[in-house]
């Protein structure tokens, strides 16, 4: 057990927000140690991800930025096509922000995962694989103790779900709170090595007569895409391991047959594993934390791929609740305190993604046209649009100021700095 005088933390998930809550704990003097379902971080087949500014900012922040740059690509915008290659208008990243250049980042969620592991040697944070949370018990010292399929135990001073959209820590703590629901949305995606593909820098997207398509080449002539596609039916477990890839990709170029050809050929190039995701979505999610237990990244606010923002925002809450947890000595005031610096922000993010999702395909001829049309009109605006989501940044020297409300209970004023956390313009230091 630890000393009244060093906490000791629980992580439950070496995802995103895991890691990177781990390594920001120990530099706040919480010792700390992360327990993983999976026997190792993985290669998850076409998954890969587009970090942004706020995001990366982060990683800046832990000293990992070298090791993103070397396993990730840097890019300068998203260009947006109509199912037939017409280019509809395009969004630039935002010049406003220092280092354009390197603040998008486009990277494989395993390699990812492998910067952030050897981030953490330095770190010395222990990761403990193999080890999937089944209950959580209190303890009449106010402590915690996380018990682990294999039959073993640990006991901290507080714990930390992180296990991502099926948050064990969740159900615990909310045995009657929200539960993920399947959106009729399948996500597959993969890497195909096409040279004939001209490397832009940019993320092109399709609107496909059918289905939603996207693709970053990069200088080597490995293409990572990614198809967005309806399937009412949400598939078990077992279905997805029975669908064979060839079954895939036949069901993927009859999606796009009528489309621009080159989808096709980036479809049939792809070398490897095919990967297959079911999307959800989770309501919102009432209460982040009790007691000594507290939730972050997609366990509290998932975020369907449609905004490309989940990581970013799973990164943003384990720097917040880091920094809460180091200038709040009371854990619970501190838990109260993250929950109230990121709910509003994170929530006006899910929204956004869920109404994004919605323009993803159309299969009536008018709406499709219609969306043609006013599409550049709204490209044109949307660096404004959506300049909060990634001008947000946080400071990690800067402190955490909390201080009772008039009614005594609640605290108060994010920072010394932040006022009106979501007006947007302006750069946000917490
Ligand atoms: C197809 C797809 C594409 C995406 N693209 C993007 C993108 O372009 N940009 C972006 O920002 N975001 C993207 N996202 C979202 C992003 O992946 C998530 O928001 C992010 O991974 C959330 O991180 P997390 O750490 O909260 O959870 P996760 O990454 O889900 O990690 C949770 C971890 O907890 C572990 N775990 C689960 N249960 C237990 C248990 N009981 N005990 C122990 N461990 C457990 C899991 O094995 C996992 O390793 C995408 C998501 C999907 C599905």
């Amino acid at each position: 057990m630890s000393t009244p005088f060093r906490r000791k933390a629980l992580i439950i998930g070496y995802g995103i927000a895991g890691p990177v809550a781990a390594m920001f704990f120990k530099r706040a003097g919480i010792d700390t140690v992360i327990y993983e379902a999976q026997d190792t971080y993985q290669d998850h087949p076409g998954m890969f991800m587009g970090l942004g500014p706020n995001g990366v900012n982060i990683l800046k922040t832990l000293g990992v930025d070298a090791a993103i740059l070397k396993y990730g690509f840097p890019t300068t915008g998203t260009s947006f096509y109509n199912s037939s290659g017409k280019l509809l208008g395009e969004i630039k990243t935002h010049p406003e922000i220092e280092g354009e250049d390197e603040s998008n980042i486009i990277i494989k969620l395993s390699a990812l995962q492998t910067a952030l592991f050897d981030a953490m040697l330095d770190y010395d944070v222990p990761v403990e694989f193999g080890k999937r949370l089944i209950g959580i018990k209190a303890t009449k010292y106010k402590t915690v103790i996380a018990t682990f399929a294999d039959g073993t135990e640990d006991e901290g001073d507080i714990l930390v779900g992180c296990e991502g959209i099926h948050s064990r820590t969740r159900q615990i703590m909310l045995p009657h709170g929200p539960k993920p629901s399947y959106t009729g949305t399948m996500e597959c995606g993969g890497v195909s090595f096409n040279p004939a593909v001209y490397p832009t820098a940019t993320m092109n997207i399709i609107y496909g007569k059918q289905a939603y398509f996207g693709y970053f080449a990069t200088p080597s002539g490995d293409i990572y895409w990614f198809s967005n596609f309806s399937q009412a039916k949400e598939p078990s477990k077992a279905e997805l391991r029975a669908m064979s890839q060839n079954e895939l990709r036949k069901k993927l170029l009859d999606l796009y047959r009528n489309d621009v050809p080159y989808l096709g050929e980036i479809i049939k190039t792809t070398k490897g594993e095919i990967g297959k995701f079911p999307l959800y979505e989770l309501p919102v999610v009432p209460k982040w934390h009790k007691g000594p237990l507290c939730i972050a990244g997609d366990a509290t606010h998932a975020v369907s791929p449609h905004v490309g923002h989940g990581a970013s925002l799973a990164m943003e809450d384990a720097i917040v609740l880091a920094k809460c947890l180091r200038d709040i000595p009371d854990v619970e005031s501190a838990f109260e305190m993250y929950e109230k610096l990121r709910k509003q922000r994170t929530q006006k993010i899910v929204s956004l993604a869920q109404h994004l999702s919605k323009s993803k395909t159309t299969s009536n001829p008018l709406a499709a046209w219609y969306r043609d049309i006013s599409l550049p009109s709204y490209l044109e605006r949307s660096a404004e649009l959506m300049d909060w989501i990634y001008s947000y940044q946080v400071n990690w020297d800067e402190e955490v100021v909390a201080r009772p409300s008039r009614y005594g209970k609640m605290f108060k004023a994010a920072s010394r700095t932040m006022k009106h956390p979501l007006r947007t313009g302006a750069r946000r230091p917490i």
